[in-house]
């Protein structure tokens, strides 16, 4: 076996994670630039970024995808994890979590701490990713590195540990003092900040740094109590031992060490890449992986060791226009070699490794095998799907499975000619395929395709790359919520479909219950019949009846959620019976079922947060309660007022615009799903009369 060139201590898996605008692109491409692997500097604003590869995210100028991109940094191998930094894509941020070992949170200096990072923040210290934090852009009026540090430890719970200040701040910005080793750095514009140079601390800057410096070896001693003794016995303590120190309580996330620059400025990159080698984890600093064997549901783990019996996670698939497919795999444990069958166990398929290839910046690098601890895309793979797992066939295990959040805007699409609508089906496999947060389905009434998501950004974009990518002609509809129906009590029904006049027949029989299930429950098909009644084979028949009608509804056309049916009694005809006549009875039966036990329309609620200031207060709340909203709580939080509530989705379209203008601009809100709720009756009554497939502002997309 040939020597590995990065053994697993130097491989960090790491995520740029941060609020739209903080400066993640830039940051992100000043890392490919100055790791010698991006070839020129694409800026934003021009729309050349090398992260930002899909056409549509270089227009919107923000990341929604999360491929993995690999670059060397002080003999180390870095794998960045793309986190889309929008709460429509919260899912796929969680997902990106699972597979990184550590993060850098980028924070704007003149922003601050904002909502959409705070969200970030804590779902990476839900997964236990260690973090630091680079304040971002000091070059800008209004910068102000340390209320952004307090707004850390205030807002995101964090334990800041500065490691730099800042020297200059706003228009004087020239470079930062690290505290570390007590030097000031400056990098030189001529090379574009390839280089820089040390030099003393500046005079008038080093009674700062001095009190900062002091500051940081208390709590160096405070992590290591070990290095007291050196500690007062020499007044200081060695840049090794501070940086061991610091490192530990990093991985133990008792610390999260800042450093700061302005990426756009090229300033404070390459100690950021130190940052990132020094104090987060490699793949052997993070504990061994859990999962399930799906055969004994015991729990097993695995060791990010090569020996190890394989295991890894497909985390992201995506379509590239070159090689097709590709499947990003974070191998866990063992090695996974070109031309390898592994097993997936949930779908319980064999898959062939057809090439292995690492995305660098701006080429793809063709590999014979991925270790332990690694990151790379996959090619050939048929059958797995994000979120799934690979393995070994005869070492069983599936990798804790993702949840993902209930898809709760939807909207409608109808392509113009057969063509396209044959194009539209091809491209929307494929799109869900990548997505598992996306749904679509045909309406059965208007023949309407029906594709379901996230929130509105993310239905605009899936929009926009079936129509452009797949290049689809189609009327598209507005979002509008995504409602479910459901049953109110139990009841049976009888399904009966039999035509037998003449000739072969069709005879089906079905005899169902139907009883409401929790919340969020899902579905849940029994065959409770005894003695054969109905023959096995057209048992799973009833079930297609009975989930086809559940897509379509019962009472305004929205899919039917938490229910149990039990298929308790019914007939079959030795001739004329056949899958088709029991899918129809089936369907029946429910249907009947459900309008007998009585129909609920049910609405997705979200959770809102709202951070205002207290002047505004009063107004806010006053549109929450017109939105239908229940107030959950109010708070106060660094000066600003934070009101919590739950909303009806269906009240908060266009909600920013009107929070906006309520209070001129000074109020942030995020929003998340929370349940679906029964609909008040006069609300539902009003949805379930109102063609909602929107004909109205309808867009016409060539
Ligand atoms: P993202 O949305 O987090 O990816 O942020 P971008 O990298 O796209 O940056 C948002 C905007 O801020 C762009 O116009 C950048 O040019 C600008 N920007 C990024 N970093 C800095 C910085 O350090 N200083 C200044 N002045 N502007 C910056």
């Amino acid at each position: 076996m040939a020597e590995r060139q990065y053994p697993l201590g130097r491989t960090r898996n790491i995520g740029i994670i941060a609020h739209i605008d903080a400066g993640k692109t830039t940051t992100s491409e000043r890392i490919l630039y100055y790791t010698g692997v991006s070839h020129k500097m694409g800026e934003v604003h021009d729309g050349s970024t090398v992260m930002d590869w899909m056409e549509q995210e270089r227009e919107r100028g923000i990341t929604i995808t999360s491929a993995a991109t690999t670059c060397f940094w002080r003999d180390h191998r870095i794998n960045i994890i793309d986190t889309p930094g929008h709460v429509d894509f919260t899912a796929e941020v969680e997902r990106s979590l699972r597979v990184l070992d550590g993060a850098i949170g980028i924070f704007c200096a003149v922003g601050g701490v904002e909502p959409q990072s705070e969200t970030v923040w804590r779902q990476a210290a839900k997964y236990h990713v260690p973090r630091i934090a680079f304040v971002n852009k000091l070059d800008r009026v209004g910068a102000d590195f340390f209320r952004c540090v307090d707004q850390m430890r205030e807002r995101l719970d964090a334990k800041p540990v500065l490691l730099q200040l800042p020297l200059g701040q706003e228009e004087t910005f020239e470079g930062v003092i690290d505290l570390v080793r007590m030097e000031a750095l400056r990098w030189d514009d001529e090379t574009l900040g390839a280089t820089y140079h040390t030099e003393p601390i500046p005079k008038e800057a080093l009674a700062e740094a001095e009190q900062w410096r002091e500051r940081l070896l208390e709590q160096v001693v405070d992590f290591e109590e070990a290095l007291m003794e050196q500690y007062l016995e020499t007044g200081t303590l060695s840049a090794e031992a501070i940086e061991g120190a610091v490192r530990q309580a990093t991985l133990e996330l008792k610390a999260h060490p800042v450093v700061c620059g302005a990426a756009f400025k090229n300033k404070g990159i390459q100690p950021l890449l130190d940052a990132v080698v020094h104090y987060l984890p490699s793949p052997l600093d993070v504990p061994p992986i859990k999962g399930l064997n799906p055969r004994t549901g015991q729990e097993e783990s695995r060791l990010a060791d090569d020996e190890a019996p394989f295991s890894g996670l497909v985390f992201k698939v995506m379509t590239d226009p070159y090689v097709g497919q590709l499947s990003y795999i974070r191998v866990y444990s063992g090695k996974l070699d070109v031309g390898q069958t592994v097993y997936n166990p949930i779908r319980e398929r064999r898959e062939r490794i057809g090439r292995l290839l690492r995305m660098h910046a701006n080429k793809r690098e063709e590999v014979g095998a991925v270790r332990a601890g690694d990151i790379a895309a996959a090619i050939g793979l048929k059958q797995t799907t994000t979120g799934e797992t690979l393995c070994d066939e005869k070492h069983l295990i599936v990798l804790e499975t993702m949840e993902f959040p209930e898809p709760v805007v939807q909207l409608a699409i109808e392509p113009k000619t057969k063509a396209d609508y044959d194009r539209l089906g091809v491209s929307l496999a494929k799109l869900a395929s990548e997505d598992p947060t996306f749904v679509s389905r045909v309406d059965e009434e208007s023949s309407q395709i029906i594709i379901a998501g996230m929130g509105e950004l993310h239905l605009e974009i899936l929009v926009e790359r079936l129509l452009r990518e797949f290049n689809v002609e189609a009327n598209v509809s507005r979002p509008q919520v995504a409602y479910r129906e459901t049953v109110s009590a139990s009841a049976s029904a009888e399904g009966r479909y039999v035509r037998q006049t003449g000739g072969r027949g069709q005879y089906g029989h079905v005899v169902m219950e139907l009883e409401p299930l929790g919340r969020g429950e899902g579905f849940v098909f029994e065959d409770a019949t005894a003695g054969g009644v109905i023959p096995r084979e057209y048992i799973s028949a009833v079930e297609k009846g009975v989930r086809e009608a559940m897509e379509a509804g019962v009472f305004a056309g929205f899919p039917v959620t938490d229910v149990r049916a039990r298929v308790v009694d019914g007939s079959s005809h030795a001739v004329d019976s056949s899958e088709l006549a029991f899918k129809i009875a089936g369907s029946m039966a429910f249907k009947e079922a459900m309008r007998r036990g009585g129909v609920i329309l049910m609405e997705p609620v979200m959770d809102v947060e709202v951070v205002v200031p207290e002047e505004f207060l009063g107004e806010v709340l006053g549109d929450l309660n017109a939105r239908r909203g229940q107030i959950v709580g109010t708070d106060t939080r660094a000066g600003a007022r934070v009101v919590e509530a739950k909303v009806p989705l269906a009240e908060m379209f266009g909600y920013a615009t009107v929070l906006r203008s309520v209070t001129q601009g000074r109020a942030t809100h995020t929003m998340q799903f929370a349940s679906y709720e029964e609909i008040p009756a006069p609300i539902a009554e009003a949805v379930a009369n109102r063609t909602w497939v929107g004909v109205d502002r309808k867009r016409t997309v060539a």
